[in-house]
């Protein structure tokens, strides 16, 4: 079976490819079959995984499988959340990892509560108009630093203290961060999911 994955997020597909590659299905980017991104109007990981995971299936005939992530912050309550991509656009500053992380820090600054957590999504569909999408969340929590630590990972890697760890999520090898983050959290449901419903 082909499986489409529903992201051009380079770090992404990187992660998810090694995550699933004990599955067996033939992962193909939807960026290889020339779709394009998906809306993401949604303000929860769920609705945004869904409508990217269908956009692809639509637009390939084929099964899909989408990835929604993003750091959640208790202080701010819950944000940057599905924004997290776009976040320093939010406050009129230029996009990319490094604003994002710095106008994260300034919203944060004096604050003491400094819990957060990666959360990442997945959303399987057979089809765009399949009635029972498989479902997983993956949650990895932590703490949000004052300052980056680790140049490893993307986005808010330099910024996520994680306490079994003692160190960041940008601080960790790639293979410590595949086989305890949040999307491999998903990536182990869905692949339970898959094997169970889909017989994959
Ligand atoms: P999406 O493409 O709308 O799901 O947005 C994902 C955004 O969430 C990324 O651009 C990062 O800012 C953040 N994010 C998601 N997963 C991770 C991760 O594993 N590490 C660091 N940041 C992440």
């Amino acid at each position: 079976m082909k499986l489409v994955l529903a992201s051009n997020n380079a770090h992404k597909l990187t992660e998810l490819g090694s995550l699933l590659a004990d599955l067996s299905v033939e992962l193909v980017s939807q960026g290889q079959l020339g779709i394009g991104e998906a809306e993401e109007p949604h303000p929860t990981f769920v609705e945004n995984a869904l409508a990217k995971a269908r956009h692809a299936a639509a637009h390939s005939g084929l099964p899909a499988l989408a990835d929604d992530s993003g750091l959640c912050v208790d202080a701010l309550g819950g944000a940057p959340g599905v924004l997290s991509a776009r976040y320093a656009g939010l406050f009129g500053e230029a996009g990319g990892d490094a604003a994002n992380n710095r106008v994260l820090l300034r919203n944060m600054a004096g604050q003491t509560d400094r819990s957060a957590r990666f959360v990442g999504v997945l959303v399987a569909v057979r089809s765009a108009d399949d009635p029972e999408p498989l479902i997983a969340i993956g949650r990895w929590p932590g703490r949000l630093l004052t300052e980056a630590q680790g140049d490893g990972g993307f986005g808010y890697d330099p910024l996520l203290w994680i306490p079994e760890f003692d160190c960041s999520v940008g601080s960790m090898t790639p293979q410590t961060k595949n086989l305890h983050s949040h999307r491999a959290r998903a990536a182990l449901q869905m692949k339970a999911l898959m094997r169970e419903v889909w017989r994959a």
